[in-house]
């Protein structure tokens, strides 16, 4: 900086000189000032065209100021050349180690589009790198419950499992990560033994019951008989056929609920939605564990928003509703409170179930909905129930797009709380108001 103001004071001090012996003093000061200005202009022209292209041209030949900010330049160049080599190496080795995951995995940007992709993405998803780059996910692979999977932003998103859109045998389950502060890894993997093993258990459950399901007829049909001709037989055969009778309506319940439940395991979605009046569907249900009560004498309410209906399938639905019901009555004791509810509020719709009964410890709440896990065997037994109840409901809702809340406090009573999301609401016509107590 100071070489080049030395250098600028010299020049002036010559022209200074020179026009005071030529009488010129102002023309000689202005022609030095304008030679200064085009040596600069000429070393701002060189450093631009060295700029430009560092390997054809060479930096201005300067000192002072402009030697300086071309040095800076270089070592800037040079930093950021090292750098880029450094994160091109890291580069590299990410999408080697990515590219030998057995998963197929999609690097996704904010809004869903490719931005990197291995070869089990194409082998899986049909989807190539690098010619689908830039192209939005949900444009390649088409699923109805896709977009809800992308727009979950959070790491606890539920996996989608899908047939693979390149091999319909394969099936595969679909998981996002995020990472960075916008990006996503999208992964597909392969769970078709998985998908297979447990298809296999479902069959051999479904196939078992289904079979057992004849006889059983049949042997519950001939203790019908039996039972009906009481009077021939001795007192303790009565009662013996009575006890077999009981049984056999057991089973046959266990039967119903693993078909049911095997049913409702081979598609993950309800086929065909159709308009469900639950008002009503709760007011035949109210009627059941009214007469289920019997000499128990339950008080219920009902309160249903009678315009509230969805988009659903109406047995499934019905045999979740009424399990919960029919279990706030089984257990809860005799003059008990069980109050159901059916209503709407930003969240979707909701239906709840709450009872005055024995509730259940904090540490069964978690595996209440498990098939055949209970709080009680010997209580559960004795009322009929089959431990599979709480599993359907799990599975109907799941179906539903719904979820499941459980409330309790060990003695004072439970709340089962159904949560159906608002796009699952369809609203019905006025109707008189359904509430109702008893
Ligand atoms: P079950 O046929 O045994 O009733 P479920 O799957 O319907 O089977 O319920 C599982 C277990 O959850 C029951 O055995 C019971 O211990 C508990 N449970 C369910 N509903 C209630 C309730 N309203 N109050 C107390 N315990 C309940």
């Amino acid at each position: 900086m100071r070489e080049d103001i030395w250098k600028f004071a010299g020049v002036l001090l010559i022209a200074l000189v020179i026009g005071i012996l030529t009488h010129h003093v102002l023309l000689l000061l202005l022609l030095g000032t304008g030679l200064c200005l085009l040596h600069q202009q000429r070393n701002l022209y060189r450093l631009r065209r060295w700029l430009q292209n560092r390997e054809k041209h060479r930096p201005p030949d300067a000192r002072g100021l402009l030697a300086e900010v071309c040095r800076e330049i270089d070592y800037r160049f040079e930093h950021h050349q090292s750098r880029k080599q450094t994160l091109s190496t890291y580069l590299k080795r990410f999408q080697e180690a990515a590219s030998a995951l057995p998963d197929g995995t999609i690097v996704l940007g904010e809004a869903g589009e490719i931005e990197w992709a291995n070869d089990a993405a194409r082998r899986y998803l049909g989807v190539r790198w690098p010619q689908d780059a830039r192209q939005r996910i949900a444009n390649l692979i088409r699923h109805p419950q896709l977009p809800s999977l992308l727009e979950a932003h959070s790491g606890a998103t539920q996996a989608l499992e899908i047939p693979s859109p390149v091999h319909p045998d394969m099936r595969l389950s679909l998981f996002t990560v995020p990472y960075g502060s916008t990006q996503r890894l999208f992964i597909a993997r392969d769970v078709t033994k998985l998908y297979r093993l447990n298809r296999m258990r479902s069959d051999f459950i479904a196939n078992a019951s289904h079979e057992l399901r004849t006889p059983l007829t049949v042997i519950n049909g001939y203790l019908e008989t039996l039972e009906e001709d009481q009077g021939q037989w001795p007192e303790a055969s009565r009662s013996s056929f009575t006890q077999m009778r009981r049984q056999t309506e057991r089973m046959r319940n266990l039967i119903n609920d693993l078909l049911l439940l095997s049913a409702l395991e081979h598609d993950e979605a309800v086929p065909s939605p159709e308009l469900v009046r639950v008002p009503e569907m709760l007011s035949a249900i109210y009627m059941e564990a009214n007469a289920l009560s019997g000499a128990r004498e339950h008080i219920f309410y009902l309160e249903a928003d009678p315009k509230l209906w969805i988009m659903g399938n109406y047995n499934e639905l019905y045999s979740a509703f009424s399990n919960l019901v029919i279990n706030a009555v089984q257990y809860t004791p005799g003059k008990g409170i069980i109050r159901i509810r059916w209503y709407a509020d930003n969240e979707g719709a909701h239906m709840h179930v709450s009872d005055t009964g024995i509730g259940i410890p904090e540490s069964h709440r978690l595996r209440i909905t498990e098939r055949f896990y209970r709080v009680d065997k010997g209580r559960s037994r004795e009322s009929g129930g089959t431990g599979l109840g709480l599993a359907i409901v799990k599975h109907v809702l799941a179906r539903h797009n719904a979820s499941l809340h459980i409330e309790s406090t060990p003695g004072k009573g439970s709340t089962f709380r159904c949560d159906f999301p608002p796009a699952t609401i369809a609203q019905g016509d006025a109707q008189p108001g359904l509430s109702s107590s008893a």
